[in-house]
């Protein structure tokens, strides 16, 4: 028999090539193609044989071309303030996580690009638990299509990638998994609503900044000098601060900087007027934000108050700042804490070498 091909792992004009093909040779009208392409995605369909629609006979025939893989929900999560949280298992045991987020009118997911991660961000549960492998586009896009295929389904307006991993280092993944999030055949979630986090790997950012839709960038700073910033996060020694600056200034569209606010370590006046001038050199909004506890060795979040006051300094310099509500607390929604809850910390794999991340 054949190779069936993944379907899910197609953008939309390369889906409905395959499907354009596979409807000739089976002898169905051209109009069965966008019936099904809509059952990827917009609508999507647990399995070909669900598409009640087809004819019996055409949806065994599509099954022996295609596959539409599942992700496997293995838990599922909910806080007392209406945050989800979900892990899914993958076809080879790996675990990612994705969180919902409802906020009035909308609701973000939060999702995972890699399974693990190499950066071993010193506040981070991800980075703690080392590097596995990059996701597949389906398997990131999967995240959001499990949503609707809940009962009842999740309806996501926003998506964030501040799940597990660094999204610019599976850009090959990460490009055409856009495609599918904003595309009107495929998930059709506005650009502006489509949020890609990372620690300001240079490539990336380029390359995102080549795409013609709106999506918006946000970068983790969470430091405003080289010499903190290489503490907290080892990348920076591969793009140091400066770097990162000049790549937020080049990018055409307003960025957002992260900044995790860490009791004692990055909340100090000094740090204030330093990050201010960063975030005015690029006209950066900046995002505060109260570390999640769980899994972040060794560091206290900042107070309230003293967050409220670090937002204070900034804005009398001029910058645009918010405070990002901390949600799920109950649920060790952070980044990476529901895996390291549920598996347990595993021994660092071979994969550690790092010798599959690929960077743009
Ligand atoms: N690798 C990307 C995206 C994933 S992390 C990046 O680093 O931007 C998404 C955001 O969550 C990052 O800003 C990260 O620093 C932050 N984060 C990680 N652990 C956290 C914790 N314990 N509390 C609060 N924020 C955390």
């Amino acid at each position: 028999m054949m190779q069936r091909e993944n379907l899910l792992n197609l953008v939309p004009a390369d889906a409905e090539a395959k499907l354009a093909v596979a409807m000739t040779e089976l002898g169905q009208p051209s109009y069965r193609v966008g019936q099904v392409l809509r059952r990827l995605w917009a609508n999507p369909a647990p399995s070909f044989e669900a598409m009640t629609e087809l004819p019996a006979a055409l949806r065994a025939a599509l099954d022996e071309r295609f596959t539409l893989p599942r992700l496997e929900l293995s838990y599922r999560q909910e806080s007392k303030d209406g945050t989800q949280k979900f892990l899914f298992r993958l076809h080879d045991g790996e675990a990612i996580e994705a969180v919902s987020i409802p906020d009035g009118g909308r609701t973000t997911l939060c999702i995972s690009s890699q399974a693990g991660c190499a950066l071993k961000c010193a506040f981070c549960a991800t980075g703690a638990m080392g590097f596995s492998r990059n996701l597949e586009v389906y398997e990131i896009a999967g995240q959001v299509r499990e949503m609707r295929l809940l009962d009842p389904p999740i309806e996501i307006t926003n998506i964030v990638f501040m799940g597990m991993g660094e999204p610019m280092m599976n850009w090959k993944a990460v490009d055409p998994t856009l495609t599918l999030l904003n595309d009107p055949r495929a998930l059709g979630i506005g650009a502006r609503h489509i949020t890609i986090s990372t620690v300001g790997v240079l490539p990336g950012i380029i390359a995102l900044g080549k795409r013609p839709e709106q999506f918006r960038l946000a970068i983790s700073i969470h430091a405003p000098s080289d010499e903190l910033r290489q503490q907290l996060m080892p990348i920076n020694t591969k793009f140091p601060l400066a770097e990162v600056i000049e790549a937020a200034k080049v990018f055409d569209r307003r960025v957002t900087f992260e900044y995790v606010m860490l009791g004692g370590v990055n909340d100090g006046i000094e740090q204030a007027r330093q990050l201010a001038q960063l975030a005015r050199e690029c006209r950066a909004f900046v995002n505060l934000i109260p570390l999640h506890p769980g899994g972040s060795q060794g560091f206290v979040p900042t107070s309230g108050n003293e967050i409220s006051r670090f937002a204070r300094l900034l804005r009398d310099r001029d910058v645009e700042v918010a405070v990002r509500k901390s949600r799920g607390m109950d649920i060790a929604a952070a980044c990476g804490q529901l895996r390291v809850e549920r598996l347990g910390r595993r021994a660092p794999s071979a994969a550690e070498q790092h010798g599959d991340v690929q960077v743009a």
